[in-house]
């Protein structure tokens, strides 16, 4: 099978291996010394020397518990939205009671840093920001680094910013730049299986989250660091992916962050590259455009989901469609993960075969 869609993502071999071993006791000395090597590697991996925690949860689950522990029912929160992904944690929010003000641009855009600062400087009261850093549904990109730098620049608000997919694809450095929370997932660039979310948070964070009135249970910060400091976990952790995380975690220091974020860039050129050359057009702003999922329009007379199934059922090879309004009218191909390129040739000579066969 060609897996190409943005996350979960084909798993290396030496990565499965390792889950195929036998459970331990999670409130146990082995346990402690994996989480605890996890950690450490997660740090370096995010570029950052702010706490770490992990919740066996999907990325989604890092997310509310970002919103939950830095935010109270009322507080005025800032969401700059471009896709279904920057919906989704503008929806977290007001789920909870923030009151929750979007900022939406265009699908396919990416967000504005001089908006963000116009935005921030009217509305000094403003408790936290939410940006997505890699908008999957568009294969957007967003200028992480200009957007930190204006909220930085003219705001004390939390920065949370979803990076399920944006992890290791794109540089992100989160100490540097002022990033309050960054939230990732393992089934996506750290090519492990689902269900350990990943979250560092900063000191402003924490401070946030002394105050931070909103009920929360599962997701409580302060419990989850009291106990991940007594190296385990307040409740059962997803064993056999912390297994895999610390070998991929490995693998992936070993090749060194900013090798692994050249690859992703290079393979998504090649995407890019590939697609052009077979007359898709790319949805969305090419400056902007993301080293983790490419989107694209078919050609003329292409239905793309006919497209998708002929691809799954003839051919093994499994692309991404549109969410949200771009149902139908796009396919995303996942290039994250230890992707090879010959995955990337593999899928485009079989797309060409499709619209070979479409057009006969
Ligand atoms: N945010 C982004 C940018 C994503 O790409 C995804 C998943 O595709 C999520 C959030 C949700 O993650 P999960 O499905 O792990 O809850």
């Amino acid at each position: 099978m060609n897996l190409r869609i943005p996350g979960p993502v084909t798993i290396p071999e030496d990565v499965l291996d390792v889950m195929d071993h036998q459970m331990i006791d999670h409130r146990g000395p082995q346990f402690a010394a994996i989480q605890k090597r996890v950690v450490a590697a997660l740090q370096a991996a995010f570029q950052t020397q702010n706490d770490m925690l992990l919740f066996t949860s999907s990325g989604t689950g890092g997310l509310e518990s970002a919103v939950v522990n830095t935010l109270s029912p009322g507080d005025p929160v800032l969401a700059f939205v471009a896709g279904e992904f920057g919906e989704r944690i503008a929806k977290i929010g007001s789920t909870y009671g923030g009151n929750v003000t979007k900022i939406k641009f265009e699908n396919g855009q990416g967000i504005d840093p001089d908006r963000v600062a116009q935005e921030l400087k009217s509305t000094p009261q403003t408790r936290a920001v939410l940006v997505t850093h890699n908008e999957t549904s568009t294969g957007i990109m967003h200028p992480l680094k200009e957007i930190a730098h204006a909220v930085r620049a003219n705001s004390d608000a939390v920065l949370i910013v979803d990076g399920v997919s944006s992890m290791l694809t794109a540089d992100a450095q989160i100490d540097r730049w002022g990033i309050d929370v960054m939230v990732s997932a393992s089934q996506k660039a750290w090519a492990c299986p689902p269900g350990v979310a990943m979250l560092s948070i900063s000191d402003r964070a924490w401070q946030a989250h002394a105050s931070a009135k909103t009920p929360r249970f599962y997701f409580d910060w302060t419990e989850t660091k009291s106990w991940m400091e007594k190296g385990q976990t307040p409740f059962t952790p997803a064993v056999s992916i912390y297994y895999a995380l610390d070998a991929a975690l490995q693998k992936i220091l070993g090749e060194g962050m900013a090798n692994v974020i050249a690859r992703h860039a290079r393979i998504a050129a090649l995407t890019r590259a590939q697609a052009k050359a077979l007359g898709f057009r790319l949805f969305g702003d090419e400056r902007y455009a993301s080293n983790a999922v490419t989107a694209l329009y078919a050609p003329e007379g292409v239905d793309t989901e006919t497209l998708r199934k002929i691809a799954r059922e003839e051919y093994d090879l499994i692309i991404g469609g549109g969410q949200g309004p771009m149902r139908a009218k796009i396919i995303r191909v996942g290039h994250l993960g230890w992707v090879k390129e010959q995955e990337i040739y593999d899928c485009f000579a079989v797309i060409g075969h499709i619209l070979e066969k479409i057009a006969a």
